[in-house]
C-alpha cells in the first residue's frame, strides 16, 4: 500500500440502544450509536415491537365509546 494516501483503519465500537456492543474495523474514527441492530430488530427477533406505547388506540376507543351508548 502507498503511504499517506489511505485513511486510517481503526477498530471501532457500535453501541445499540438495546445495549448490544459490536466491534469492527472501519475508516470511521469514532464509535457509532445505533437505534436497532441485528439483535433487537423485529425482523431478526421475530417479535413485533409495539409502537403504540401511549395507548392511542385505547384513548380513541374511550373517547368514542360514549357514542354507542346514546
Ligand atoms: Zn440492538
Amino acid at each position: 500500500m502507498k503511504k499517506n494516501i489511505h485513511p486510517s483503519y481503526n477498530l471501532i465500537k457500535s453501541l445499540c440502544s438495546c445495549g448490544n456492543v459490536m466491534s469492527f474495523f472501519s475508516t470511521l474514527n469514532k464509535d457509532i450509536h445505533l437505534d436497532v441492530c441485528y439483535r433487537c430488530h423485529p425482523f431478526y427477533t421475530g417479535k413485533q415491537r409495539t409502537l403504540d406505547k401511549g395507548g392511542q388506540i385505547e384513548k380513541f376507543n374511550k373517547r368514542f365509546s360514549m357514542l354507542n351508548k346514546l
